[in-house]
């Protein structure tokens, strides 16, 4: 597990996870990055899913990425956090894992979701990112080697901060 600063879509992970909502027809953000270099294949492939509850997470294939996968999962909107949000922001982090482990893939690449347009703070969602990633890693054998894909510095240097306690 490691947290680095890019563009996911560049990423060779075998899965990238995506920021998604819940229609998956694409957004802003990271999701309007992922289907720019998907390619509308990926669009389409994400019509087909019916869309997407919050706290869920649904794969197709990463098209004209250099990732096998995408995941798509959907995090939830921050609205001070007394509305199951760690919770439901947990269990996206676990389904993306649980796909990525269903489908053989090795490697996994995540945003930092939730943390854009929908509010969440990033230094609670960094914690419960890496929480969960560890805990999924010590019950599951074939649990992905993970990256934590940030998008500005300063999400980078919260994520260190808490790997380095972390050990
Ligand atoms: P959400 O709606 O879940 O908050 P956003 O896409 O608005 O999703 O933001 C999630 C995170 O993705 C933010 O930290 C944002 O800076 C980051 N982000 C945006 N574009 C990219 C990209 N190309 N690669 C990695 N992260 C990105």
């Amino acid at each position: 597990m490691k947290a680095i600063q890019g563009d996911i879509t560049a990423l060779r992970t075998d899965a990238i996870v995506n920021a998604a909502n819940r229609a998956l027809l694409g957004g802003g953000g990271v999701d309007g990055a992922i289907h720019r270099a998907a390619g509308p294949e990926l669009l389409e492939a994400c019509r087909k899913l019916g869309g997407c509850e919050t706290g869920d997470a649904k794969i197709t294939p990463g098209f004209r990425l250099h990732a096998k996968w995408v995941i798509h999962a959907v995090g939830p909107v921050w609205s001070g956090g007394n509305k199951g949000e760690p919770d439901l922001l947990a269990s996206c982090y676990r389904r993306s894992l649980e796909l990525a482990v269903e489908h053989g893939a090795r490697s996994i690449a995540f945003p930092c979701i939730s943390t854009g347009v929908y509010g969440y703070p990033v230094e609670p969602a960094a914690r419960i990112a890496i929480d969960t990633v560890a805990r999924f890693a010590d019950r599951v054998a074939a649990a992905p080697e993970t990256i934590f894909c940030c998008f500005s510095q300063h999400d980078l240097t919260v994520y260190e901060q808490i790997l380095r306690k972390n050990g």
